[in-house]
């Protein structure tokens, strides 16, 4: 068991998880949040809620397709907040004033999302959004530019990943539980072409931060990887300490 003075220790600190697609981050983030009364934010969250926001609305969801000035509007059209839920204690986003928290986790969703998140306008609206966010610290952030462009800066970063195959299987479990009818292949595809289009774009590309720690997770349990992530906050501390 952690000793929880480690709050203490690393003043207001502010974490940085990125990785591939479906490899753990918001399990590690949460369970990281839970533990040290750190505030959770999914940037990914915000992607999908502007990808939601462009399909219930019709328009183009490429940077080639959309017009700027409709992409400018929309944009300020778009409210997006984050709000701990009464019922599961958790962090929920919300699109101008609705729950969209399980809304955006469809593979309709998923399967537009890196286009939309590719579109520089986009990107610089969320990160702006996410950077104010930080306020005093006390912040763990998941996604895929947090530790490179979001937060540069931040106390501690990890770059998280797993085999693909044991992502695809986890990934597909977590979408029966929740009753969509999909297939392995079908996500397994996804996170393929998601994970390709995120290191391939030319704004904020997915890729490890030279100073972040790796965190693979194939072959460990949940406790495994909050111990390995707990154990890279304290030697912080004692960096810091010295
Ligand atoms: O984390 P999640 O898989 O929900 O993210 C959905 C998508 O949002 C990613 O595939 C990526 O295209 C985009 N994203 C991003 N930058 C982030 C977080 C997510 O481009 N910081």
């Amino acid at each position: 068991m952690h000793n929880f003075a480690l709050k203490m220790s690393i003043q207001n600190p502010v974490v940085a998880i990125d990785g591939f697609s479906s490899c753990g981050k918001s399990t590690v983030a949460k369970a990281l949040a839970k533990r040290l009364g750190l505030r959770y934010i999914d940037s990914g969250a915000m992607y999908r809620a502007v990808t939601l926001y462009l399909m219930r609305n019709g328009l183009p969801l490429t940077a080639d397709a959309i017009d700027k000035d409709v992409l400018a509007s929309a944009l300020d059209a778009i409210h997006i907040d984050f709000k701990i839920s009464a019922e599961s204690g958790l962090s929920e986003i919300w699109l101008n004033g609705e729950n969209v928290e399980q809304e955006i986790r469809t593979m309709e969703v998923s399967s537009n999302v890196s286009f939309v998140s590719a579109i520089p306008e986009v990107r610089h609206r969320m990160v702006a959004q996410q950077q104010r966010m930080r306020e005093d610290g006390n912040l763990v952030m998941d996604g895929r530019d947090i530790g490179t462009t979001v937060f540069p800066d931040a106390d501690l970063k990890l770059f998280m990943t797993a085999d693909p195959e044991v992502r695809a299987a986890r990934r597909h479990k977590e979408l029966q539980l929740k009753g969509a009818v999909v297939t392995l292949d079908e996500v397994r595809n996804n996170l393929q072409s998601r994970d390709l289009e995120d290191q391939s774009r030319k704004e904020s590309p997915l890729r490890k931060a030279d100073d972040a720690v790796i965190l693979d997770n194939t072959q460990l349990d949940f406790e495994e990887q909050l111990d390995f992530v707990i154990r890279h906050l304290e030697q912080l501390k004692s960096v810091g300490t010295e």
